[in-house]
């Protein structure tokens, strides 16, 4: 049967043989088991006169067989090398604790003043006060507001506070009293107040526009151009350290922005050189009361600001006289 091969086949052949002999790989093409797990200790001797083309095909795929055999074993090999040049912490990585969640935070939106501030604009009067700005109020009837009020509502609380809150309005309880924030919201503001370790009458509280709006409608534009000028003046003559704006007409008011309030509130703005908060009105937080966490935290940045304690009772909240 060797003469049906050449030669060079057979040295071929007997080349390789001797090759994965040496090499320590047995030919077990007639043991498929064996080939899935060669010996390297007892290499079997083929003679070379014995292979014949069939052989040789097996010989061929058998070789191929094992190599992949051989590429697979020293990847494994390599890899375990190459583990054992890790670091002792890098084989069995040991996870740093899960970061805290970190919400970002909202941008800061603080509002361009304008070219012509609304505080600026206005026409400062020598020797101003309190009671000179609600005698010239008088029996009011600048606006349409005045047909249907029962009693114009000025203000209440202490002349000379360092927090003023700054409504839009009065409803039908203020309207008949002639105060502001005597009705349910009302009362919720008494309860922030009080929250904040003050008392109703350490601060000052004023409304944009001093007359109410019919079935309490928000005013309107003609009617807060006209009314406001007085409330700029009660600022300027109590001149509070920090403004808190009740909800968006008086936000939108002292600020001149157009900007819904839930882009700005929670935010120090500026207003005639003093420090303004923007939040959300009582009468909003009783229709909608979760809303009460953020109003929280922006009277928080008030206390802050002038150095209250919750639950303190403050008797300093006024300037000194
Ligand atoms: Fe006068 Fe102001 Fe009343 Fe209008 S709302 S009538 S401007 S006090």
């Amino acid at each position: 049967m060797a003469d049906r091969i050449s030669e060079n086949l057979h040295d071929k052949i007997s080349a390789r043989l001797r090759f994965y002999q040496d090499i320590g790989i047995d030919l077990f093409y007639r043991n498929r088991t064996a080939i899935a797990s060669p010996s390297r200790t007892s290499p079997p001797v083929i003679p070379s006169e014995s292979a014949t083309p069939a052989t040789i095909s097996v010989v061929e795929e058998y070789s191929e067989t094992i190599e992949t055999v051989i590429v697979a074993d020293s990847s494994v090999e390599e890899s375990a090398a190459f583990e054992d040049t890790l670091p002792r912490t890098s084989r069995k990585p040991v996870l740093p604790p899960a970061p805290a969640l970190q919400v970002p935070a909202p941008p800061k939106i603080v509002l361009p003043a304008p070219k012509s501030g609304l505080f600026d604009a206005t026409e400062k009067i020598s020797g101003d006060s309190l009671l000179k700005i609600r005698d010239d109020i008088g029996d009011c009837t600048r606006c349409k507001l005045h047909k249907a009020r029962n009693k114009i509502v000025f203000a209440d609380g202490n002349p000379k506070a360092k927090l003023v809150f700054v409504g839009e309005g009065p409803g039908r309880d203020e309207d008949m009293q002639g105060l502001p924030f005597v009705g349910r919201a009302g009362k919720l503001l008494t309860s922030m107040i009080e929250a904040m370790g003050l008392q109703r009458q350490d601060v000052y509280i004023c409304n944009v526009v001093k007359c109410r709006p019919p079935e309490n409608r928000l005013p309107e534009p003609d009617e807060i151009k006209t009314c406001s000028p007085f409330l700029l003046r009660q600022l300027d003559v109590v001149d509070p350290q920090v403004i808190v704006a009740l909800g968006a007409c008086a936000a939108q008011t002292l600020l001149q922005t157009t900007r819904g309030i839930s882009h700005f509130r929670g935010q120090w703005q500026e207003f005639g050189g003093r420090k303004l908060m923007a939040t959300y009105h009582p009468a909003y937080l009783l229709r909608n009361p979760p809303a009460k966490a953020d109003v929280w935290k922006d009277l928080q940045m008030v206390m802050a600001e002038l150095g209250l304690k919750r639950g303190a009772k403050s008797t300093s909240a006024g300037k000194p006289a």
